[in-house]
């Protein structure tokens, strides 16, 4: 019997995850992306294995701070008032999904996700040859006030509930761990058994690398067009090569995979949640661990290349130019907490990304409603790293009828 092919779109993280698990199902490989492995949405992130984030995105304490956020010229959230119109469908899902029923349902199916993340990223790195990128250090969240730690008493609540304690530390105690820390740490939660990886972007090019060695193929080119016929997929059209007939077909695009979903009569709200990223290379603070300041969501990690400041949500469609003003913003909002933080310099880099984001804070993983040889791996908004190694696995269960470790419903394709 000739081997079983899948035709992968997309070299992000969730991509490449899904490429290397396929092939310990048995399957011959080939991604296909415009951009080299690695250097969409998962060049820039924190870097952070976030699975204690459990609670969606968007949830009622955040929707009510939406309004303030907008405000606030260091607000972590903005939508560009000429794409309000487009954005809106989004956020009034999003505002359903906030309901206290629908968030324990969400919150139920992230922790699910996140049960074997880091197995399932060690897996793909040990194979790969590159576990010196993952770093098991934990992880301190900082607060400026009193106030702002008893406004997470829920969230942290929740995440007690379902195995990752924090433990609240002093200001002082925070700065004896971390003595970055400025005066203006009030306190801080610590937690404990926490991950992050020195580059995404590496992260990723080496599991593209493992894959490659293991007889996938990649392909530099741009997919414009799907064909179907009898409820199946037969080709692709590549810009450059022409035509590819397809076995299976994954598609993995991130903040584009709707634009293909579509051809294939499926309709996902998925918008791109633009974040950024600040690089100092000579930022004149040592770290030794990702914290985040409640403040805004947002990381300060230490990365091969410097400290990495990264954050921020901006609605303002695929296409708009990138506003980096946004990434100067996050150095504003660190400085507050990283006192020694020095001014950006000619190393210094910005970058923007767009997260592909689904309004009820859960991916799609899944076979296509309409086509029955295509499955998505897409939506996985702010924790596509996170999840991108179980997101692989779990597509090589379903794809072979494969037992998975969790109940898959909640990221159905036809949930929408
Ligand atoms: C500032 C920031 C911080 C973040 N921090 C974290 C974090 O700490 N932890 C975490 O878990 N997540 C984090 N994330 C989220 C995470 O980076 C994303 O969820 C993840 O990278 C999405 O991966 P992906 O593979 O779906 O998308 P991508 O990496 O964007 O890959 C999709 C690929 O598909 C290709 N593509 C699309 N359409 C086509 C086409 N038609 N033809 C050919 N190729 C195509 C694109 O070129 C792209 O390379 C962060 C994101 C940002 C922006």
């Amino acid at each position: 019997m000739s081997q079983k092919h899948a035709t992968i779109i997309g070299a992000g993280i969730i991509g490449v995850s899904t490429a290397a698990f396929l092939q310990r199902q048995g399957f011959g490989v080939t991604i296909i992306d415009r951009v080299p492995p690695g250097e969409g949405c998962s060049f820039g992130n924190a870097g952070g294995l976030a699975f204690a984030e459990i609670t969606p995105t968007v949830h009622p304490r955040v929707l009510m701070k939406i309004p303030g956020w907008l405000l606030d010229p260091l607000g972590p959230l903005t939508i560009r008032w000429s794409y309000l119109p487009k954005a809106l469908p989004w956020f009034l899902a999003a505002g359903r999904n906030a309901l206290p029923s629908r968030v324990k349902a969400i919150t139920e199916a992230r922790a699910n996700l996140a049960m074997r993340v880091v197995s399932d990223f060690e897996t793909l790195l040990k194979s790969a040859g590159a576990s010196d990128l993952l770093k098991i250090q934990d992880t301190l969240r900082v607060y400026g006030s009193e106030d702002q730690f008893t406004e997470e008493a829920g969230e942290r609540a929740v995440k007690n509930a379902h195995g990752f304690e924090t433990k609240r530390l002093s200001g002082d105690e925070a700065r004896e761990l971390e003595p970055a820390l400025g005066p203006n740490v009030h306190c801080a939660a610590f937690h404990g058994g926490w991950y992050f990886v020195t580059s995404p972007e590496r992260v990723v090019k080496s599991i593209a690398a493992e894959v490659t060695r293991n007889g996938g193929k990649i392909i530099f080119d741009d997919v414009t067009a799907l064909e179907r016929q009898d409820g199946k997929a037969t080709a692709i059209t590549l810009k450059g090569q022409g035509r590819m007939p397809v076995d299976h077909l994954v598609i993995c695009a991130g903040a584009y995979s709707h634009l293909l979903a579509k051809q294939l009569g499926e309709i996902f709200p998925l918008e791109a949640e633009r974040g950024y990223h600040m690089v100092l290379p000579n930022s004149g603070v040592s770290l030794s661990r990702s914290i985040t300041y409640a403040r805004a969501p947002g990381a300060a990690t230490p990365m091969e290349m410097g400290l990495r400041l990264a954050g921020s949500d901006e609605f303002a469609g695929l296409d708009a130019a990138p506003n980096y003003a946004r990434a100067d913003k996050l150095w504003t909002l660190f400085k507050q907490v990283l006192p020694g933080l020095r001014e950006p310099d000619q190393a210094t880099t910005r970058w923007m990304g767009r997260r592909p984001g689904l309004p009820n804070s859960l991916p799609v993983i899944g076979r296509s409603k309409t086509t029955s040889n295509v499955w998505y791996g897409f939506g996985h908004g702010h924790m596509g790293l996170t999840w991108g190694p179980t997101t692989g696995r779990l597509l090589g269960e379903l794809m072979t009828g494969a037992a998975s470790n969790i109940d898959l419903s909640p990221f159905r394709a036809d949930r929408f």
